[in-house]
């Protein structure tokens, strides 16, 4: 008998009639013959509202309310799939995390799940029981609600699932897969069937939605593989797994672009030690997450100092610059909130050379500026300006050859 995880987005719940239609795919799971654990998010703009109405309390809301009261969309639809599955003749139990024993660190908002207890799951998969688990949510070891970051379900999933050592992990959400890129950008995108953990944690990180960077960690860690699938369709799907043999190690396997990004330029900085420790200490101390960095040649002692950082930081991190930079001296301080980040990536690229060129030519062809550029093993980033977003993508996915291949 196998252990299936099966994990459904918001926009699958969105309704009791889309409840009703993932109960029916939940019992075709049970009815192979295999043990079931369900995994939900709150209905499609749920998480949305509940943010919303903790900011419209105060400004800054207590991290413990604000992850209690957030995490109640979970909490309904999670019971309303019991109810449902009841109703339709199957044994089913709804957990939250407390009950569930997902057990996460403090940080309220962006928790990391430490363990899961799978005792009680366990003893009722043996009852034959179909458990449900709230996503998303956690308890601290006091006892405290914890929330895992948006798109936070598909982690609880890979976690429950390397907990319990399921034989899959399945996320059904709202495209039967995995692209090579943004199929509402670009109509020659193609679905891949399989992916490995490291191509797909790079695209996570570079920008594509459908996977929270943190759930691929966590299923890399564990090898648990993954199956994103289309909760409407039964076709299509793709499989992250471990890299092996079988798999074509393609050059460059998808194109992705992320939109959230702001630059931030400090012009004429003093190039001396401790300069950048002093520019970048205040932005760690504030948590907030550097991207890109790049430094100029020092030109008679003074240089720029380019990084970058999500939209939503911008406004702080530019204050804690500014205050800095007037400290050591630098001339002045620039943000420009009109860019994007497009890269390519792909494993192949361990052993190919050519690909930067080849990404630089297609971008200068089309007149498209890089600002800046960062590389890793298996990726290549380049800044443009945010107009050229689409543009990029588009000529990226043609020059690399993606929409070819069966
Ligand atoms: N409901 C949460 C959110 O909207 C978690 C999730 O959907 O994965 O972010
Ligand atoms: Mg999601």
């Amino acid at each position: 008998m196998a252990l299936v995880v099966q994990k459904y987005g918001g926009a699958s719940v969105a309704n009791i009639e889309k409840i009703e239609n993932v109960a029916r795919r939940v019992i075709k799971a049970k009815e192979a013959g295999n043990e079931v654990v369900v995994v939900l998010s709150a209905m499609a703009g749920e998480t949305d509202r509940l943010i919303q109405l903790a900011c419209s309390a105060a400004a800054e809301p207590n991290g413990r309310e604000y992850d209690a009261l957030v995490s109640t969309g979970e909490q309904v639809t999670v019971t309303l799939l019991a109810i449902i599955l009841n109703r339709m003749g199957y044994k089913a139990m709804s957990y939250l995390a407390f009950q569930a024993k997902v057990i996460t660190d403090q940080a309220h908002k962006k928790a990391r799940i430490l363990m899961v207890e799978t005792k009680a799951i366990k003893n009722e998969l043996n009852k034959g029981t179909i458990v449900i688990v709230a996503g998303f949510q956690g308890v601290d070891r006091e006892g405290n609600i914890t929330t895992l970051g948006r798109g936070g379900s598909d982690t609880s999933a890979v976690a429950l699932a390397a907990a319990l050592n399921a034989d899959v992990c399945e996320i059904f959400t709202d495209v039967d897969g995995v692209y090579t890129t943004d199929p509402n950008i670009c109509n020659k995108a193609r679905r891949l069937n399989n992916i490995s953990y490291d191509e797909m944690l790079e695209m996570a990180r570079a920008g594509a939605k459908v996977l929270q960077p943190r759930c691929v960690e966590l299923a890399k860690k564990y090898e648990v593989p993954i199956y994103v699938k289309s909760s409407f369709a039964d076709e299509g799907g793709t499989l992250v797994t471990k890299e092996d043999e079988d798999m074509e190690r393609e050059v460059v396997s998808g194109v992705t672009y992320d939109r959230d990004q702001a630059k931030i330029t400090v012009v004429h900085v003093p190039d001396r030690p401790g300069v950048a420790a002093r520019l970048f200490t205040p932005l760690s101390e504030h948590n907030i997450v550097i991207d890109m960095i790049i430094q100029n040649v020092s030109l008679e002692g003074y240089t720029d100092l380019t990084f970058t950082v999500s939209k939503k930081d911008a406004n702080e991190a530019s204050r804690l610059i500014r205050e800095v930079a007037k400290d050591i001296g630098a001339a002045r301080v620039e943000v420009d909130e009109n860019v994007a980040k497009v890269s390519v990536i792909g494993v192949g690229m361990i052993s190919h050379s050519g690909v930067a060129a080849k990404m630089f030519g297609a971008l200068a062809n089309e007149g498209i500026n890089i600002m800046m550029i960062s590389t890793s093993e298996i990726k290549i980033s380049c800044v443009v300006q945010a107009k050229y977003t689409e543009l990029a993508v588009m000529v990226l996915h043609d020059a690399f050859g993606l929409e070819q291949k069966p």
